[in-house]
């Protein structure tokens, strides 16, 4: 079987060999096995069903979201000599029809779909005349409403495979899920768990980068004009500042295009066109811009404000680099950011639970900013790897500042955390070991806590800065909806017990404060 797929690579792709991962799931699905595929952007999953959709009989059906890729992946088929369609809301409604008759009648190996499509009844029974294998769902974690881009339609998948006389074959593909997404694409998708095939989220030629403390707007010139005719896109949080940037940078000379949802249709095309074909080197966009964008040669992908969670950042920072060159990743960071994001939130028509989840994964992705270790390491742990190898070339990897032990420091705030029974927030904690005497310390009697006052040497600010540290490390990790509590996380046994040390890099307050207590 593996040399009839490696001969259909060759045949079809001109390629001479799988990459890491495509050979176990297209061996597992021609097995006759469901299985999740979850690999990189860029690592190659659209194979991982192309294949097997040309080794099994009947059709395949791809359910995709992203009606844009739709054509260019099926014309792209069509030029290799592969029967492929899609039906879409891009079709008239006769032009639909007459390719599900042609579908049903077997003249293609593949076809794609929108999930949409699947709320309406007539599909469904359409379908069911359809010869299908094998269904392949791209962007799996889609299905979850734990992943960052929940599709309800994903939800009739579910109805839609029991339509069939004899069960297909499922693959599930996505490029980011978390543990529980996964766990929740099995569940939905009856998946065994077992046939989870991932191979790792690295991307080895991103360069990570978190700016913190310099003037945004000065970075990014300084930043283009030592990049100048670069491909990139640099990622606003509100359309006002999508405009500002962009004539901003007009004004200062360089190539720039817009993009966000409050530009007519033509100027969004258009401007997303004339970035691809690299008639402006820069687009300046809202989070509108990428989903299914296939430009491989991005350069650069700027966050100028804080992305709302980390599925989301590696996904936009993800669209640099699909070439294999290097690319960067740089996320400009300011405090002040983490209040829109909020915003965001609390205005959004969410239930609890999902907002309470949604500021949960905005405090992870506070703690990317924060943190002093590997910067793609953070990310993979969020995915769920274990103990991965630090990249040895973001930034901060990169960051040659001597570290210094703050170990003591660190006790001193986890034991506080801990004697005000995890019930508190930052500002209280900071208040609290500065040894402030407001209102709300004297009445909560927080003022006879054994750890009031420990650290009084330093301003409430230093001290604020200091548990965001600790939390960017997971020593700390926050609890809670829009006024998080601080609580200690499992690694800060560890340092209380004496059997860690905490080591911080370049000048640090805190250590100067153990010059003075000690
Ligand atoms: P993904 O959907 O995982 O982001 P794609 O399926 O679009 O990735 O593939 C990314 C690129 O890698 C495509 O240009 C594809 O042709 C190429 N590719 C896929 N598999 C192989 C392979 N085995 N050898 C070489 N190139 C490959």
């Amino acid at each position: 079987m593996q040399d009839e797929a490696l001969k259909v690579l060759k045949q079809y792709f001109g390629y001479d060999g799988f990459r890491k991962g495509q050979d176990e799931i297209i061996s597992n699905l021609l097995a006759g096995r469901d299985t999740v595929g979850i690999m990189p952007t860029g690592g190659g999953k659209s194979i991982c069903y192309q294949i097997p959709a040309l080794l099994l009989p009947g059709t395949t059906l791809v359910i995709s979201p992203l009606i844009s890729l739709m054509k260019d992946q099926v014309d792209a088929l069509a030029d290799v000599g592969i029967a492929a369609t899609f039906i879409n809301s891009s079709l008239s409604f006769n032009e639909g029809r007459n390719r599900l008759a042609a579908a049903a009648s077997g003249k293609y190996k593949l076809v794609y779909i929108a999930p949409e499509r699947l709320e309406l009844p007539d599909f469904l029974q359409a379908l069911q005349r359809m010869d299908v294998s094998l269904v392949a769902v791209d962007e799996a974690h889609c299905i979850s409403q734990w992943g960052h881009d929940f599709r309800p339609s994903y939800r009739k998948i579910e109805a839609m495979l029991a339509h069939f006389p004899k069960r297909p074959v499922v693959a599930a593909l996505t490029a980011t899920a978390t543990p529980r997404v996964t766990a929740d694409i099995c569940r939905l998708l009856q998946i065994p768990q077992n046939q989870v095939i991932a191979t790792g989220f690295a991307r080895d030629n991103l360069f990570f980068q978190v700016i913190r403390g310099q003037n945004p707007d000065a970075f990014l010139t300084d930043y283009l004009r030592k990049n100048r005719d670069q491909p990139g896109i640099i990622y606003a949080a509100t359309r006002k500042d999508v405009d500002r940037l962009c004539s901003q940078l007009a004004k200062a000379g360089f190539s720039a295009g817009k993009y966000h949802a409050g530009l007519s249709e033509k100027e969004r095309v258009d401007n997303q066109e004339r970035f691809i074909y690299d008639d402006v080197s820069v687009l300046v966009a809202t989070n509108a811009f990428g989903m299914g964008i296939n430009k491989s040669n991005v350069r650069f992908v700027i966050h100028y404000s804080l992305p709302r969670n980390i599925e989301a950042y590696y996904q936009e920072a993800g669209r640099a680099g699909r070439d294999g060159e290097k690319s960067d990743c740089i996320l400009l960071f300011s405090p002040q950011d983490i209040r829109l994001q909020k915003f965001f939130i609390d205005q959004s028509d969410m239930d609890e639970a999902l907002k309470k989840e949604e500021y949960h994964k905005l405090d992870q992705m506070i703690g990317y900013c924060h943190t002093e270790s590997c910067l793609q390491g953070y990310i993979l742990r969020y995915f769920g790897e274990e103990d991965p190898e630090p990249c040895h070339h973001c930034g901060n990897c990169l960051d040659t500042r001597e570290k210094s032990d703050v170990t003591v420091a660190a006790q001193k705030v986890l034991s506080c955390v801990k004697r005000m029974r995890e019930r508190y927030g930052k500002l209280m904690v900071a208040k609290v070991l500065a040894g402030a005497s407001d209102q709300k310390i004297l009445s909560f009697r927080l003022d006879r806590l054994p750890t009031y006052g420990l650290m009084k040497d330093q301003t409430q600010k230093q001290i604020a800065d200091f548990i965001d540290f600790l939390t960017g490390e997971q020593y700390l990790e926050l609890r809670g909806g829009a006024y998080p509590t601080l609580a200690l996380a499992t690694r800060a046994v560890a340092v209380l017990k004496g059997e860690e040390r905490v080591f911080k890099k370049g000048a640090v307050h805190a250590v100067q404060l153990e010059v003075h207590s000690e």
